[in-house]
């Protein structure tokens, strides 16, 4: 130690009043040591022992001159360089006296005003208290370390910032209360932090005022229960922030000021915690009249302390306070972990909420997907068809929404057709295997238009639990969609309700398409013979002839008439001669290829476009219908009726792009295979004369 320059030091430093030891005195911050001469009282013989509790003075040593003696000098201790081989928690500043001497000067350099207590004690004495301060000081710093760790715990689990708050006051009171003891400085690592001394000390303390402020506001809920003390409460912070910082620059010329305004700061706090204990209290916050309890015995322990110079001493006063901040903290964190139940809970409800909404958006959008599918679909099919593309679109979209294992249709009489469709295909027999057993039961279902889930199967399947959707398709056909999910997991009224609305938008969708489909049919077909009307005939004619003229393609016409059909009507009545109508469309039909276009001109007489046929092909054709329907027998009412007819045929001439002139052809050659005598085909030459 710097000993030898301390000494050369000794004859400039003022000489305070001798102090009996056991009185407390006060020591002025000074770059130089400052002498106070000790009267002790050794009245037990084994009292040899000089006790000063720990303050933070940079020096503290003993001297005792006896007159034509050499100076004794103890070594010297620091609160800021603990000896090595000293307790792990040293509660004081313990001296060895020399034999028999009276008096004694206490020597102290400090740069902190600091107020000293001597007493002279015995060995056992000494060792009891340091067991004591350090056991306390010990069982402090333990309780503290573990509120830090439990609030990190419950900040990650939770992320609820007043965690964060209560992490930042454990640390901070701990970080405090070991440099403020003396014994951080001790410890590897953290030794450099006695480069600040007494202001480092202070900077602690000014952080855990504002970790404190910081916890009281979030506790109390002082933002919505008092509004203009939680202002007061930022304000107070960010002054205790400040100044921590301040005191971190380490200026020694504030080192007297700066002891005041910790003091002035921690003061203010301590008052600003008691109004928001009372806030709490008031606002039914848990645990908050501990809290409030438990504040006050610490407002009082730091009472008490303040007023050591007036003889109140002890392990208490120095570790009483700590102790009830500590058990504050506590309290505080017992309270706020009855809250994660709360927030859980909440946390719960909303990612139900949200879980519940995306489940919404992701049905509402299937079903907007599966309106534009339907009608998109639908529209270019043929009846018969249109039914299984609806459902199938239906189940595309059910399965992986409802989580489906299998799910089919079976509807019977829908627009004329009896439907089984399984999705996935290999469930079909399942379904096939349900029908054959459970008909009726379905037909029954089907009636009651209100979805059930049902134990159904054979066999191994055998108590599935089925759902039975009925579709609302006019009596006397009926259908149902049976959902099945792998698990044999229920519906929930909501997917029920949701296959119910997409089964209904497929039957509404095929019924709207099959209308449309037959409004066309209507629009384009004879409603006797099926075969197409005039004005599309007429189409198809002017059609295939610009067709075949810009691609020079053969293009042929046949005129079909019927010969004496008047007398049919006269002899066999209307009706009979309605049904050698369609005798004669339904022959014609089979006599023509895919391509070949048949439709009736009008009455009894029939036009047929041959794409890419000559004359001959057409006079060939032309033959054959007419032995065809020579050779049909017809009975109407048990008379036979015999019918023949008469073909004119006409073929497109190199420049002809419209059917005009050929059809007048046609007409021409079929009036003269009628004079002719009928029954016969004619074909017209190019041009008639
Ligand atoms: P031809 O051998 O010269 O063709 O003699 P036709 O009697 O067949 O010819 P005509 O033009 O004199 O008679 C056509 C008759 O067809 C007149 C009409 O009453 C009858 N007719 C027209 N449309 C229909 C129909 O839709 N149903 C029935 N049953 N008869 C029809
Ligand atoms: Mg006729
Ligand atoms: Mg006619």
């Amino acid at each position: 130690m710097t000993f030898a320059s301390d000494a050369a030091a000794v004859a400039h430093r003022p000489v305070v009043t001798r102090v009996v030891e056991g009185d407390s005195v006060r020591v002025p911050a000074s770059e130089q040591a400052v002498r106070i001469p000790l009267r002790l009282s050794r009245d037990g013989g084994d009292i040899d022992r000089l006790w000063v509790q720990r303050t933070m003075v940079d020096e503290i040593w003993l001297e005792h001159r006896a007159p034509g003696h050499a100076t004794w000098r103890s070594p010297v201790q620091s609160f800021f360089r603990p000896e090595d081989d000293g307790p792990s928690f040293p509660t004081g500043f313990v001296f060895k006296l020399p034999e028999g001497v009276e008096d004694v000067d206490l020597m102290v350099r400090t740069h902190a005003p600091v107020q000293l207590r001597p007493t002279s004690q015995t060995g056992a004495t000494v060792a009891d208290m340091q067991q004591r301060g350090g056991a306390l000081a010990g069982a402090n710093y333990a309780s503290l370390a573990v509120l830090a760790f439990m609030a990190l715990s419950l900040f990650a689990a939770v992320r609820d910032r007043i965690y964060l708050a209560l992490l930042a006051l454990s640390a901070s009171a701990l970080a405090w209360f070991v440099a403020s003891n003396g014994h951080l400085y001790a410890w590897p690592g953290v030794r450099w932090f006695a480069l600040w001394g007494a202001q480092g000390v202070w900077a602690l303390e000014l952080l855990h005022c504002a970790a404190a402020l910081w916890l009281a506001q979030r506790y109390a809920e002082l933002e919505i229960a008092a509004r203009k003390l939680d202002r007061a409460g930022d304000v107070l912070r960010y002054i205790a922030l400040g100044l921590a910082a301040l005191a971190l620059v380490r200026l020694d010329v504030l080192a007297s000021s700066m002891a005041w305004a910790a003091a002035l700061v921690g003061g203010a706090t301590l008052a600003f915690i008691i109004a928001t204990a009372v806030v709490a209290v008031r606002h039914r916050i848990w645990n908050s009249l501990s809290v409030l309890t438990i504040v006050l015995v610490v407002a009082g322990a730091f009472t008490l302390r303040a007023f050591t110079p007036f003889g109140i001493h002890g392990f208490w006063v120095r570790y009483g306070p700590q102790l009830a901040i500590t058990v504050c903290v506590l309290l505080v964190a017992v309270g706020m972990i009855g809250r994660i139940a709360h927030v859980r809970d909440e946390r719960d409800r909303e990612r139900l909420a949200r879980g519940d909404s995306e489940r919404r958006l992701e049905r509402e959008a299937a079903r907007v997907d599966l309106v534009q599918q339907l009608q998109r679909r639908l529209r270019e099919l043929p009846a018969g068809d249109l039914e299984w593309a609806a459902f199938r679109s239906v189940f595309e979209r059910l399965l992986p929404l409802l989580r489906l294992e299998s799910a089919a249709l079976v509807a019977y009489g829908f627009h004329g057709f009896d439907l089984l469709l399984a999705e996935p295909i290999s469930s079909k027999p399942h379904y096939t295997d349900l029908l054959a057993t459970r008909m009726g039961m379905m037909k029954g279902l089907a009636r009651t238009q209100a979805p059930v889930q049902l134990q159904l199967g054979n066999g191994e399947a055998l108590h599935l639990l089925h759902a039975v959707v009925p579709l609302p398709i006019r009596a006397p056909a009926w259908g149902v969609l049976l959902l099945q999910r792998g698990d044999g997991s229920s519906f929930t009224d909501e997917e029920l309700a949701l296959a119910s609305d997409f089964g209904r938008l497929a039957v509404q969708h095929a019924d709207e398409a099959a209308a449309a489909l037959s409004l066309r049919r209507s629009a384009e077909l004879d409603a006797l013979t099926g075969t197409f009307n005039r004005r599309t005939i007429d189409l198809w004619l002017s059609r295939s002839f610009s067709e075949a003229h810009r691609e020079d393609q053969l293009l042929s016409v046949l005129f079909v008439d019927i010969d004496h059909f008047k007398a049919i009507n006269d002899n066999h009545g209307h009706a009979a001669g309605d049904a050698v109508l369609r005798q004669v469309s339904d022959v014609l039909r089979k006599e023509l290829q895919p391509t070949d276009v048949l439709g009736r001109y009008g009455g009894e007489e029939f036009v047929i476009v041959l794409p890419g046929r000559n004359g001959d092909d057409a006079r060939q054709l032309g033959e054959r219908i007419r032995s065809a329907i020579e050779l049909v027998r017809l009975e109407y009412e048990g008379k036979p009726i015999r019918i023949t007819v008469s073909v004119g045929v006409a073929t497109r001439l190199p420049r002809e792009n419209e059917p005009a002139a050929a059809v007048a052809r046609a007409d021409q050659a079929l009036y003269a295979a009628k004079r002719g005598g009928r029954n016969r085909v004619n074909v017209a030459p190019a041009v008639f004369t």
